[in-house]
């Protein structure tokens, strides 16, 4: 018995997207607009690639990008064969890698003023605002059925918010109001051929910040200062400026009248950018901006992002009381200052596949580093000697384990290194009871001689007043089971 497929849910944006005809420029730092066909690529590799990226709109993938390996053997994460594709397990050490990141991305919003809330992971697919808005968004999605309803899974926290804010009430003195939610988990269903790893996932952590708007002024006045914590949020992960190219989108009308803020961002971002320009508006947003990171398979992905909704006040009726005492539709901005959280783990990874390429020894930012410290006794006999050093490191809030196996001391350093551990001791009868201790730093390569106390102060002025957590699996290695690798 051969039961109907039900039809896919496809927006009419998504739709509209399919044949959207796009007008491509380069904007330079100097504000002129230059054809990508005439445009010197030479020295901006990784502009021409996104570039060529984008213009081609070919998201499928045929080759496995080199974090898929590195997420595995580090057992950070992997696929999970009993879920939809593109829904991942999260292995201890990858666990506390995503909860570090996702702590820090909110912290870094808490300070920029942003409230935090929670709001549902699903919602009614017949509810008439979000029907509609549904209808606006490219994205494809997860229908659950309950009783006789039909729910859709969040492809975003925007309308929980949005629903937030039309039962609030909202002075213009509120403005911008700023509200925030760290997603886990938004869905799309993205195309399978587009599925690869961390890069593009149909489940992911999303940390979304709108700040509703009294005018263009206020809009464009946020925006800017959004841009900028935006870049501070990928540096503190590890993204530099260096590493992703920027897009910014935007229609004519847009372009014409604001020219010199748009040429603003991208000074601001200092080097070129890609600009993607429509006739007309065909999305809810006037203008939007992606910072996007460029693998080793010169796939293009977007980080962090910002937009000006222009439709989205009226559509959700949220109205703030005006100085007038009119009440009024605020412009809306939607940033996630950080992307995906998946996604940063990915450009990290894909980050130190690009160091290996070049002779480097891959690592991750010192703060996200499962174990920071390693401590290799030589024998049974220097365990104490070990465990004394390994508490003295650990009590300044640091991650430091013992690796007590019964392996030679060749296969422990061998294995540091795999793990990527910035820091290894070895304590055998020369190291136990003194002072200072040699230290392979792996960045180096080299041997320094610290005591505890003196390393627990160079790893503290790295990592600064990032998030900490402790160890996430058992402090001797003998103890650990093994998850995948
Ligand atoms: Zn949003």
């Amino acid at each position: 018995m051969a039961e109907k497929k039900k039809e896919e849910v496809v927006s009419a944006a998504l739709k509209a997207e399919e044949k959207l005809k796009s007008q491509w420029y380069i904007l330079d730092t100097e504000g002129e607009l230059h054809k990508i066909d005439e445009f010197d690529f030479k020295g901006r590799d990784n502009l021409r690639k996104f570039a060529g990226y984008e213009v081609d709109k070919d998201r499928s993938v045929h080759q496995e990008p080199p974090h898929v390996t590195m997420m595995k053997a580090l057992e950070l994460v992997d696929y999970e064969p009993a879920s939809d594709p593109g829904n991942m397990r999260y292995y201890p050490k990858g666990r506390m890698i995503k909860a570090l990141l996702e702590e820090y991305v909110s912290s870094k919003v808490a300070a920029y003023g942003g409230m935090e809330v929670e709001t549902p992971i699903m919602y009614n697919l017949e509810h008439p605002t979000l029907a509609n808005y549904l209808n606006r968004f490219p994205a494809r999605q997860y229908t659950i059925e309950s009783d006789n309803d039909r729910y859709f899974l969040r492809f975003a926290a925007c309308f929980g918010q949005f629903l937030m804010a039309h039962d609030a009430t909202i002075s213009y003195k509120n403005l911008p109001f700023k509200i925030y939610e760290l997603t886990r988990y938004s869905f799309r269903r993205e195309q399978k051929g587009e599925l690869t790893g961390l890069r593009r996932l149909r489940s992911f952590t999303m940390p979304d910040v709108h700040a509703m708007c009294r005018d263009l002024e206020q809009a464009k006045e946020e925006f800017m200062v959004r841009f900028k914590m935006s870049a501070d949020v990928l540096d503190g992960i590890g993204i530099h400026n260096s590493d992703y190219e920027l897009g910014v989108r935007l229609t004519e009308e847009f372009w014409a009248n604001n020219k010199d803020f748009v040429v603003n961002l991208v000074k601001t971002h200092g080097k070129p950018a890609l600009v993607e320009m429509w006739r007309e508006r065909i999305f809810y947003f006037i203008l939007k901006w992606e910072r996007n990171f460029v693998d080793n398979l010169d796939k293009a992905s977007a980080l962090s992002t910002d937009q000006i909704d222009v439709e989205n006040g009226e559509r959700y009726d949220i109205k703030f009381m005006d100085e007038d005492g009119v009440g009024k539709h605020p412009l809306i901005l939607h940033c996630s200052p950080s992307g995906a959280i998946e996604r940063d783990i990915y450009a990290l990874l894909e980050k130190a596949a690009f160091d290996m390429k070049v002779g480097k020894r891959p690592t991750l930012p010192l703060w996200l580093q499962p174990t920071q410290v390693r401590v290799i006794p030589v024998s049974q006999d220097y365990l104490g000697a070990a465990d004394k050093i390994a508490a003295e490191i650990e009590a300044s809030k640091i991650r430091v384990d013992v690796d007590n196996r019964d392996e030679s001391v060749g296969k422990k350093i061998r294995d540091s290194e795999k793990e990527w551990i910035h820091y290894t001791l070895v304590i055998g009868e020369k190291e136990a009871g003194k002072e200072k201790i040699p230290v392979r730093v792996r960045e180096t390569g080299k041997l320094v001689e610290y005591s505890p106390a003196e390393l627990a102060k160079e790893i503290k002025g790295i990592v600064g007043d990032k998030p900490w957590r402790p160890l996430p699996v058992p402090r001797y290695l003998q103890q650990r089971p093994k998850f995948s690798g």
